[in-house]
């Protein structure tokens, strides 16, 4: 049985952003070379992975999967010696399949989102975390934060349910970076940004305006809640910013899109992803996270890594690798 819901997001995915994209050419994301979202399905299931961190409980929710050709991921290495680092090491050669890993924290009546997903307007492969929410028994008018990342269509798409048009979790607060939001805001970005970034800050603009009376605009460090900290981790996008979960001498970091994969990010944290706006800037803030991530033992939690992208950093050689796990 086909609900209104499902007929909808079908009918929204017969003309969605992959399609467009692909004819559109999403060449010079990020000032970029080329570069297009697989179209190849590989797909990834609602799902829910549930663990307690302290006095929080914590639940990844999969909005569905991401598939980027592997050349994105190694933009400025030589595509043969990329490709053998990654076959050495067991992974995909061709096409990465990203999760998309939502994280909600629950303290007594706190209900707190970190990003929202991409909901039913952005790629075919994404858009399950409703029925990840229904899977896990969550009512969304129970959601008391939406916590943001970055701007990105997969992390904020969500804001907006097409079908109510309305905003997904009619009673939550929303924080974001002040510099994210005034970067995806400004007036006349849209025309300022090349042809493949236009649609990536009218959707920006589309999910964050309704909400903007109850955004709060975070500067570094900012403490959405006791123990829930933001903290800046700019070079994706410029007002990217991590989330710090702190409790009972524990520590838990969001991670966003800083680390995209599992192996490269990590171990090669200098590559270049084809879809950070800011190389440079994206590579020190790698390089500095992993220090204090190992140095202070926190835990982390990325957002495109294997689902459900739970895991911590130990040195390897003089750098750095993920472990899948707390
Ligand atoms: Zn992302």
């Amino acid at each position: 049985m086909v609900d209104r819901r499902t007929f909808l997001k079908g009918a929204a995915t017969g003309a969605s952003f992959s399609q467009v994209s692909s004819t559109a050419g999403l060449a010079g994301a990020a000032g970029s070379a080329a570069l297009a979202f697989s179209s190849q399905a590989i797909a990834h299931p609602a799902d829910v992975h549930r663990f307690s961190f302290g006095e929080f409980e914590v639940m990844v929710l999969s909005d569905g999967a991401i598939n980027l050709p592997v050349s994105v991921l190694t933009e400025n290495m030589d595509a043969e010696k990329a490709k053998a680092f990654l076959a050495e090491n067991g992974q995909p050669t061709d096409i990465r399949p990203g999760a998309v890993n939502v994280v909600m924290l629950k303290r007594g009546d706190e209900v707190m989102m970190m990003d929202v997903g991409s909901g039913m307007n952005f790629l075919e492969t994404a858009g399950r975390l409703d029925e990840s929410l229904d899977m896990a028994d969550i009512d969304r008018d129970a959601v008391t934060n939406v916590v943001i990342t970055h701007a990105h269509p997969d992390h904020i798409w969500g804001i907006i349910d097409d079908f109510e048009e309305a905003p997904r979790f009619g009673n939550a607060d929303y924080t974001i970076s002040a510099t994210e939001f005034d970067f995806w805001m400004a007036d006349g970005r849209v025309e300022q940004l090349p042809d493949s970034l236009k649609p990536f800050a009218l959707g920006a603009q589309r999910n964050l305006s309704p909400v903007a009376e109850r955004t709060t605009m975070a500067q570094d460090n900012h403490e959405v809640a006791p123990g829930v900290t933001m903290i800046a981790t700019p070079g994706h996008t410029p007002g990217h910013m991590s989330v710090l979960i702190e409790s009972e001498g524990k520590q838990l970091l969001i991670t966003g899109d800083t680390f995209t994969h599992d192996l490269i990010a990590f171990q090669k944290p200098d590559w270049h992803f084809g879809l950070d706006m800011d190389h440079a800037q994206a590579a020190e803030t790698r390089v500095q996270l992993l220090k204090r991530i190992v140095a202070d033992d926190i835990a982390l939690i990325g957002y495109h890594l294997t689902w459900p992208g739970v895991g911590h950093v130990e040195e390897k050689d003089s750098g750095y690798r993920y472990v899948a796990g707390l």
